[in-house]
């Protein structure tokens, strides 16, 4: 199916992807038509092993080979200069590509079965939440894509870190599941600020990086964070007559049984595995709003609550 040009949704450690044959120009223009998405948001390729890299990277650094003997297969990202032969609908037109090797075994089989690079963003609509179970796929591309792959709920709950590896020093383009701390222990400083700026669709230069973009993984249920406990905002939500959703932690009381409460872990690890199932299991309960008390600050917390900022940056 890769091989023909169709589109397959299959399961990573991270999120669900929707994927395409990397090196078909029509194929992957096929994942924007499917997503919504605006033609300069690069997507990222996935290969088999490292070997592969050379089919769509033209250069293989230092730090791209200590980072991919530590982390890979696994969530890291890594942003390199592109192979002329990929289309540029892949890289938005850039000079970069961003690749990754996968570690869940069922996206490790299809990539040795196409044998080709696979193109694969998260597979949701634009901006929409990101699925980690195959339902949460097809509330956003049901009669949108060829082949769905089940793999059951995912175990990393959120998207891979991404590093650019062009910069000097390398930056931070998305904080995810492997933290700065522990690629800062391989390749030294790693720049960290967020990108503020980044172009709207219409701008001819690609943003630096479309995870950056304000409005994204986000539920369609109006969504606000709330630093400390949260209790005061949603008992002023229910004064007002408000269907509440409250994502707070396993430790907090809820003290309002008309509220949909869910309790997620108080470690960031098990916090990212559950969270893109809860919000999707509060967006399509009909409330009129999803309260989301913060985690603290602090790096372990980074990748969390960027998304969480995100989602609520939507309303
Ligand atoms: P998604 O998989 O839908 O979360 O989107 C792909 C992500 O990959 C984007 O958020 C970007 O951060 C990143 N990305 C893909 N290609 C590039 C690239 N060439 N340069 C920088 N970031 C990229
Ligand atoms: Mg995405």
């Amino acid at each position: 199916m890769v091989r023909a040009g169709g589109l397959v949704v299959f399961p990573t450690e991270t999120v669900y992807g929707l994927g395409a044959n990397a090196l078909d120009a029509a194929a992957v223009k096929g994942i924007f038509t499917a997503k919504g998405r605006p033609a300069n948001n690069p997507v990222i390729v996935h290969v088999a092993d490292v070997d592969r890299v050379r089919e769509v990277a033209a250069s293989w650094p230092d730090s791209a080979a200590l980072l991919a003997d530590r982390f890979w297969p696994g969530p890291l990202t890594l942003v390199l200069p592109r192979c002329e032969r990929l289309p540029d609908a892949v890289t938005a037109g850039g000079p970069t590509v961003a690749v990754r090797i996968p570690a869940h075994p069922v996206a490790l089989a299809l990539l040795h079965a196409a044998s080709l690079p696979i193109a694969a963003p998260s597979a949701n609509r634009s901006t929409e939440l990101s699925p980690t179970r195959a339902e949460h796929v097809l509330r956003g591309l049901d009669g949108r894509i060829d082949v769905l792959l089940d793999g059951g709920q995912t175990a990393g709950g959120i998207e891979s870190t991404v590093l650019d590896l062009t910069a000097q020093p390398p930056r931070l383009l998305r904080p995810g599941l492997i933290g700065v701390a522990a690629l800062e222990a391989i390749v030294g400083p790693v720049m960290r600020e967020r990108a503020l700026t980044v172009a709207a669709p219409n701008e001819s230069q690609p943003p630096r990086s479309p995870g950056l973009m304000p409005r994204h993984y986000a539920p369609r249920t109006p969504l606000e964070c709330v630093e400390g406990n949260g209790a005061a905002r949603v008992a002023s939500l229910l004064a007002e007559g408000r269907r509440v959703g409250w994502v707070t932690f396993s430790d907090s009381p809820n003290p309002y049984p008309e509220v949909m409460a869910r309790r997620l872990p108080s470690d960031p690890a098990g916090y990212a595995a559950r969270l893109y199932a809860v919000l999707h299991e509060l967006d399509v309960a009909g409330l009129d709003r999803i309260v989301v008390t913060l985690p603290p600050h602090g790096d372990e917390w980074l990748a969390v609550r960027d998304r969480l900022q995100r989602a609520a940056d939507a309303n």
